[in-house]
């Protein structure tokens, strides 16, 4: 079998065996992690280390969007599952990657798509380095680097914390990618006591809340696991990061018609946030397949954003990108699956 890449002791065994030099070594990872050179390109600058296995992940499909700059990669995995990252080139220039963490996922928020697969498996850590491997050539090609590095494609982080942990080790680490702390998000549903061992090991490294509303019925009704994380801990674990961290805290908050978007949801989001280290980030909703929330009208976004910002909260409306390629999570691998088990005339959990 070939020597994985993404294996630094297999790789130094490798490397001893072959007598190649650690210079050839660092100039192969720099060429390849840093620069996102191609293949037998990187390769060339360490030949003895032939035969090398530098993708465990084969990149099955890639959807570009028509009407802005976002594409979706989807990935399939050693074990034939599909998994996705979504590039997002924002129009001042900069290139966020978003990545999974997982191959569907246990929360089971309404609002998602890989939430409503009915499957979870969690992604090594090879495998989610890959996707901003990968992610990270076909940028290149295009005179662009990968600046942000966000989580928040399939899976809760923090269900593969151990593999979290490892996979930012190695993109912050100098030897690898040599990434800034500051440009990497994790976003999490509020898994508070893996919200209190990362912060204390990344202070800097950010950490997104998705919060969607600051009254428990509403909250629990659109993302169940909301009932384990009350919101009294949940903003008492707020307050903790804020302790720990050099950077607030992202509130994700996305408005859903009738369900979290009223003048007093907005209060009562103000009221939550006095005192609080935070950054609120209002995210009108891509409609899911299947699901019965609607998205919050433009008019509205803009009302509540506004009282947000005339309470002196540090806000932005963003804009959803990809909607011609179902950028939000989950939802082409959902497509995907569901047609290759029709083709293969199989039923699967919708
Ligand atoms: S929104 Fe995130 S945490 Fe919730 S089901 Fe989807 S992938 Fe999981």
């Amino acid at each position: 079998m070939d020597t994985p890449f993404f294996d630094a002791q297999a790789l130094d065994g490798l490397r001893k065996a072959t007598r190649t030099d650690p210079e050839q070594v660092r100039l192969l990872r720099n060429a390849l992690l840093k620069d996102f050179e191609p293949d037998a390109q990187g390769l060339a600058r360490a030949p003895a280390l032939a035969p090398l296995s530098l993708h465990p992940l084969v990149l099955e499909q890639r959807h570009d969007s028509k009407i802005d700059g976002a594409s979706k990669l989807l990935f399939r995995t050693p074990a034939g599952l599909l998994t996705e990252s979504v590039i997002l080139r924002i129009a001042t220039g900069r290139t966020t990657l978003c990545v999974s963490s997982q191959v569907g996922c246990a929360a089971a928020c309404r609002f998602c798509a890989t939430g409503t697969m009915g499957i979870a498996r969690s992604l090594s850590t090879e495998e989610v380095l890959d996707q901003v491997f990968q992610a990270g050539q076909l940028l290149a090609a295009e005179g662009r680097r990968p600046r942000n590095v966000v989580f928040m494609g399939m899976g809760e982080p923090f269900h593969n914390e151990d593999v979290l942990v490892q996979v930012i080790e190695r993109l912050i680490d100098p030897a690898w990618f040599n990434l800034s702390p500051k440009k990497i998000l994790v976003s999490t549903v509020g898994i508070t006591d893996g919200m209190l061992r990362f912060a204390r090991r990344f202070p800097s490294v950010g950490l997104a809340l998705s919060l969607h509303s600051v009254r428990d019925e509403p909250r629990q009704s659109i993302m169940p696991i909301a009932k384990r994380y009350p919101l009294p801990q949940l903003r008492q674990t707020v307050q903790q990061v804020n302790t720990l961290q050099d950077r607030p805290v992202m509130l994700e908050y996305l408005m859903l018609d009738g369900v979290n978007d009223t003048d007093a949801d907005a209060d009562a989001l103000i009221e939550w946030t006095q005192g609080l280290d935070v950054h609120l980030n209002l995210i009108p909703f891509n409609p899911v397949d299947g699901a019965e929330l609607r998205g919050s009208s433009k008019a509205r976004c803009s009302a509540f954003s506004d009282a947000l910002k005339a309470a002196g909260r540090t806000t932005t409306l963003r804009h959803s990108l990809g909607r011609d390629i179902e950028a939000a999570c989950g939802q082409l691998v959902k497509r995907e699956n569901l047609a290759r088990a029709r083709a293969a005339d199989r039923t699967v959990v919708p």
